[in-house]
């Protein structure tokens, strides 16, 4: 490989050494936070008689879905218990889309070092039949 792909790869490297410090903000961020969502169901009440029925506005309910160890829970909440839970779940998926993130980039730059690897190999001052085996 030339030379100058290898400083391609470094720049590329510097690259992504640069973008890892943004990525990381969610990390140093103080709110608490709690492995759960906060949405908004529509559904049918099952009463033949109800507006919902008969194609008519669904239902809404605001809940809270917590991510326990062992399975979810999902509970009915007012505006007022979202507004309090609303914070906690957004620093939560700010943190969770932060791992998800770093992982891309550790797999990214572990690429580069396996390219910028190859690319300084040197084969020089290897004998005649050591040349002639592929390097791992
Ligand atoms: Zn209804």
């Amino acid at each position: 490989m030339e030379p100058d792909s290898l400083a391609k790869l470094r720049q590329a490297l510097r690259t992504k050494l640069n973008s890892l410090e943004p990525m990381l903000t969610p990390a140093f961020e103080r709110e608490p936070l709690l492995p759960a969502s906060v949405h908004t169901s529509r559904h049918r009440c099952g009463k033949p008689w109800c507006h919902c029925a008969n194609g008519g506005d669904l239902h809404e309910a605001v809940r809270l879905q917590i991510r326990f160890e062992d399975g979810h829970s999902n509970r009915c909440v007012s505006e007022e218990e979202a507004a309090f839970w609303r914070p906690r779940t957004d620093a939560y998926r700010r943190l969770r889309k932060a791992a998800r993130s770093v992982r891309k980039w550790q797999k990214e730059v572990l690429e580069l070092l396996d390219k910028i690897e190859r690319a300084r190999r040197s084969v020089e001052g290897l004998s005649e039949e050591d040349r002639k085996r592929p390097l791992r």
